[in-house]
């Protein structure tokens, strides 16, 4: 497995496995890898011939009051599960490599966009779509692996992919959780004992939600409603959103038909959580 913190070895390296008629899968991720970011690599492995895994915590998704400082890391146990899942290449560049003095281009997106996290990280988007598609004509993969975990993180790539002609495909992958049903993320290193039980109150109010949608309900506001009293029964729990959309467009709904998110995100603590659920109905 090669490590580099170089954008020119990462191009050399792909060229000569294009040139040898290999096809390359590329996970992006922030580090501090757990068994979802370690799905993604397995289900990239399965589908490409070499698999190209990126660690970089991108200031430009943070806003001021967030994470950036305390983001958690972990390079050497994120390269010993890279290695043990047959990763080839993994790109970990520093802030200076991705974004040199004197940057000052961007890639947005209205629409997407405006509801669930983007409503309480309004610049975050916009640092996601601009950290991916550059780590997308550095990397030059032939499809990308993304988690359901981000749901909208999912849909806005996807769109940008199809709006702006990229060639490749987006893969999206399903949320692997804990065994107790908390969504694994590198964020729950961050609740102490008492928020981590507490926490467990986002999948119950998801298995919940998406039971009474395979009842029969289809009236978005009852199931939110429903799922708000679940999350409000824990005193630790603080909502910033539950919400059902359309999975295309990310726009709010009444009715529940076609391919629905319904996503939540709850404080525990200091630590913001997110979880949802995905149906077709
Ligand atoms: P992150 O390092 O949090 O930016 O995540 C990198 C990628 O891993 C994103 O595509 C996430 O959606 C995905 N991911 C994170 N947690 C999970 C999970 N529990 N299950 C599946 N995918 C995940």
């Amino acid at each position: 497995m090669l490590l580099t913190e170089k954008i020119q070895e990462v191009r050399e390296q792909v060229k000569q496995w294009k040139k040898e008629g290999f096809t390359v899968g590329f996970v992006p991720t922030m580090g501090y890898l757990h068994e979802g970011h370690g799905s993604l690599m397995q289900e990239a492995k399965k589908q490409c011939d070499k698999v190209v895994v990126s660690i970089f915590v991108n200031p430009m998704q943070f806003g001021v009051n967030e994470d950036l400082d305390s983001y958690p890391r972990d390079l050497e146990a994120d390269k010993k599960l890279c290695s043990e899942l047959g990763v080839d290449l993994i790109f970990h560049p520093d802030v200076q490599e991705m974004y040199a003095e004197g940057f000052c281009s961007f890639v947005d997106m209205n629409g997407l966009t405006k509801e669930l996290c983007g409503k309480s990280r309004p610049i975050h988007f916009r640092g996601v779509c601009t950290v991916v598609n550059k780590l997308f004509n550095i990397v030059m993969p032939d499809k990308a692996f993304f988690g359901q975990k981000d749901a909208q993180q999912l849909a806005v790539i996807q769109r940008m992919v199809k709006d702006l002609n990229m060639d490749l495909e987006i893969i999206g992958c399903p949320i692997i959780r804990e065994e107790d049903g908390l969504a694994k993320s590198s964020r729950n290193t961050y609740l102490n004992p008492k928020e981590r039980k507490a926490a467990l109150i986002l999948s119950q109010a998801i298995f919940k939600g998406e039971e009474l949608v395979k009842a029969g309900e289809r009236d978005a506001d009852k199931v939110v409603s429903f799922m708000k009293e679940i999350l409000r029964s824990e005193p630790m729990a603080e909502i910033d959103y539950v919400e059902a959309v359309s999975m295309d467009t990310i726009e709010k709904i009444e009715l529940l038909q076609g391919t629905v998110l319904v996503a939540m995100a709850v404080k525990i603590g200091k630590t913001r959580l997110i979880d949802n659920f995905i149906i077709t109905v």
